[in-house]
């Protein structure tokens, strides 16, 4: 089993959403499966029920992985979607959690597990933590959380305020430390420097953060600042990858070696041998990329088995 305290020194599987290409993601089944493949870190993306809950689910709305529509069709906004916010938890917790489909209901990945087979719900972070922790004890493992404040500002526009909610609940659970296993990331830097000098001296809390980047439009902050308040980065696969025209090669960018430069650590999202980017052949073809070639530390896998593995070997 790993241990979170040499994770400054060695690379890291983070299971996104679970062992996501197994079992629909975010569900308690995919996040053991993903502790028993031997990820290094557990991913939740949290957003807020009505009545103020943390819950562990990808989007704000509710219609891509589960019968929200059906169920609960008076909460439908104009836009046509349905919200978690819109739901109260224990309205939230009677749906059935799915494999995820898109707009027509075809499953988004055709070789993962069926959409509307067998039975799962979803959970709260509280749910989630207590699972991990239970697993650390029962097997003797030490594996993290990794924590996602999802459209924070969405939610303050809501009157609730999500990133307190996720510090108050890892403080509940023991997570205080640089190396008591969790570590908390957002694309939303406004927050997440709220979080490090705001939120987190206020409760006592020194977490590691991760500023996520999404290569899709220019960065506000450089480098140097991100690491005034965060100790890591979380780059798309393509911000390592230099493009020939509108094609992306092989050809590493800089990213990580600005990074390190700056003490910033860099975990790569999201490695998928069921979407992989043109000019790999397999996914360890992308594994000796991220990790042997550009230097990455950490990789967000919806396949932690196979990530696993490789850096085992
Ligand atoms: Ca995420």
């Amino acid at each position: 089993m790993s241990q979170q305290k040499s994770t400054a020194h060695r690379k890291i599987v983070i299971a996104h959403r679970g062992a996501s290409a197994y079992l629909p993601e975010h569900t308690l089944a995919a996040k053991a499966m993903a502790y028993a493949q031997g990820a290094n870190y557990l991913e939740q993306d949290l957003v807020m029920t009505q009545d103020g809950y943390l819950v562990v689910l990808h989007d704000l709305f509710l219609d891509d992985v589960s019968d929200v529509a059906e169920r609960f069709p008076g909460i439908r906004r104009e836009d046509g979607r349905h919200y978690v916010i819109d739901l109260m938890l224990a309205q939230l917790l009677t749906l059935e959690i799915s494999e995820r489909v898109d707009a027509q209901g075809t499953p988004r990945f055709p070789n993962r597990f069926p959409p509307k087979r067998s039975r799962f719900t979803a959970n709260t972070f509280d749910q989630e933590i207590e699972l991990l922790q239970g697993l650390n004890r029962s097997t003797g493992g030490s594996v993290g959380l990794y924590p996602e404040i999802k459209s924070p500002a969405f939610h303050h526009d809501h009157g609730l305020d999500l990133a307190s909610a996720v510090l108050d609940a890892l403080k509940a659970y023991g997570y205080l430390g640089r190396d008591s296993g969790a570590i908390v990331q957002s694309f939303d830097a406004t927050e997440l420097q709220r979080v490090k000098h705001e939120l987190m001296p206020e409760r006592g809390l020194d977490l590691p953060l991760t500023q996520l980047l999404s290569g899709a439009e220019p960065f506000h902050l450089g480098l140097a600042e991100i690491a005034t308040y965060a100790d890591n980065i979380g780059v798309a696969l393509d911000m390592l990858m230099g493009t020939n025209g509108q094609t992306a090669s092989v050809e590493p960018t800089d990213v990580v070696k600005q990074a390190h430069a700056h003490g910033l650590a860099v975990h790569v999202y999201t490695l998928r041998a069921d979407q992989l980017p043109t000019s790999f052949t397999d996914l360890d073809d992308l594994h000796r990329f991220v990790f042997e070639r550009v230097g990455a530390d950490g990789v967000f896998s919806d396949f932690p088995d196979r990530s696993v593995r490789f850096l085992n070997r």
